[in-house]
């Protein structure tokens, strides 16, 4: 028997930038929303795996092109912490739009501002709450069991969004899933004597904010010589993933702190480490639609949101539909960075503004299944894209192609 057990409209799995996303579009419908987290941290890889660099909402070339929420996070990323829009962005039509619209933000900061949004929208938030497996009625995802201090309980929703990061709910489901493995990196944040100085000779706090990085990029330069590469979806591999990372963190500092001096333990150490794994590629759902390489610039009858190439100048990519959707199960939608992309597609939409893109994008046809009496599968996506428009957002290559 569980020991308590609950019915929300809509039930958001996974409290990362593409959780809050959902939740907070489908409570501002008006529906009695739910966000379940395991951690206690809102924000997940960005908050809790202190990757605190906000990836652009322009195309390069000076245009936006993701609007909406994924826009309202990156300004409350800043709202109680360092960080700025780059100034061409801060006035319409700028021609100075040579830095991107992106920023960096102080995590702490921007968790403070996530529970502040979630409260304000009307958001149940569940902390310390593991999401263990779905709960099916028949191939509808009809809720999940989850574990807490008050052990074993359920938690049902009309319709839910799968925004793990992991694709736990909709793997669990039988949803046909990817996967792929990782080089190691670790991503922390330090006090440094020599930037407090720097930030006293310029007058800005802003450069308190000081990240160290150690092991791989995203492309794999600087991973480790001869060390395998990690799975994020196996249990062992997740811990020796956490602690190779540490290793590699205290070599750093080992040899810094060698010469004494500016980089003595007393002027340069670190000051946080992340929360949680920080794996950028775990598990993702092969869907109706998958993002493939040589997409960008692509038009689909079924875009529903538009996103830049944090990586390169100039490419665009729409949103379709499909992406979103698992195959073999209903009821179901997934968001963030375990939408169903691949290759450089998926390096595109993994990251912090599209995964908060996919993330209300997901919430508002969840809310608009459950309030036509629908599942997310069989919505009519005419009536999506007039949803999603109604709210400010850009769906296709056409709707930038006069902006400025
Ligand atoms: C090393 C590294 C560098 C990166 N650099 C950048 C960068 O510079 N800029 C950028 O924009 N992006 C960067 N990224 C990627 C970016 O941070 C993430 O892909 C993005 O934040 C994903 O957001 P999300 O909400 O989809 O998933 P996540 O942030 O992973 O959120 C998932 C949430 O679900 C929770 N969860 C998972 N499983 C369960 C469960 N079973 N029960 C309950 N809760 C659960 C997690 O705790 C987490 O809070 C980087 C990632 C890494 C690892």
């Amino acid at each position: 028997m569980p020991q308590f057990e609950k019915t929300y409209d809509i039930l958001v799995t996974g409290a990362g930038v593409a959780g809050v996303a959902a939740a907070v579009a489908a409570a501002r419908s008006g529906l009695r929303t739910a966000l379940v987290e395991k951690t206690v941290l809102i924000g997940g890889l960005a908050t809790a795996g202190l990757i605190y660099a906000y990836t652009p909402l322009c195309d390069g070339l000076g245009r936006q092109v993701t609007y909406g929420i994924a826009q309202e996070l990156l300004h409350l990323s800043m709202k109680y912490g360092p960080g700025d829009v780059p100034a061409g962005w801060r006035s319409a039509g700028s021609r100075k739009r040579t830095r991107r619209y992106g920023t960096t933000f102080s995590p702490a900061a921007f968790v403070l501002a996530l529970d502040e949004l979630l409260l304000a929208a009307g958001v149940e938030t569940w902390l310390d709450t593991l999401v263990c497996l779905p709960v099916m009625d028949g191939d509808r995802v009809a809720g999940v069991e989850v574990e807490n201090k008050s052990g074993r309980g359920i938690l049902r929703g009309r319709a839910l969004v799968d925004a793990t990061g992991d694709a736990d709910v909709a793997y669990r489901a039988g949803a046909p899933c990817e996967e792929a493995d990782n080089w190691l990196s670790l991503w922390g944040l330090q006090a440094s004597l020599e930037r407090a100085r720097e930030a006293v000779s310029q007058g800005s706090g802003d450069l308190l904010l000081c990240g160290v990085s150690v092991g791989a990029s995203n492309t794999g330069e600087g991973h480790p010589t001869g060390m395998r590469k990690f799975s994020g979806t196996n249990g062992k591999d997740v811990t020796e993933f956490v602690l190779a990372g540490r290793v590699l963190l205290r070599q750093h500092y080992e040899r810094r702190q060698r010469d004494g001096g500016a980089n003595s333990r007393h002027n340069l150490f670190p000051l946080a480490l992340p929360a949680t794994a920080p794996f950028r590629t775990t598990r993702r759902i092969a869907g109706q639609t998958t993002l493939r390489d040589g997409m960008a610039g692509q038009s689909f009858a079924d875009s529903v949101g538009l996103v830049g190439d944090w990586s390169k100048r100039g490419e665009v990519w729409e949103i379709p539909y499909g992406s979103l959707l698992p195959r073999k199960v209903t009821g179901l939608l997934a968001a963030g960075r375990c939408i169903s992309s691949t290759g450089h597609a998926w390096e595109v939409t993994r990251v912090i503004h599209a995964a908060a893109h996919t993330g209300e994008i997901a919430g508002v046809a969840a809310a608009l299944a459950v309030q036509l009496d629908t599942t997310p599968d069989a919505l009519d996506v005419g009536k999506l894209r007039q949803e999603l428009r109604g709210k400010g957002l850009k769906l296709d290559l056409g709707d930038i192609a006069d902006s400025d």
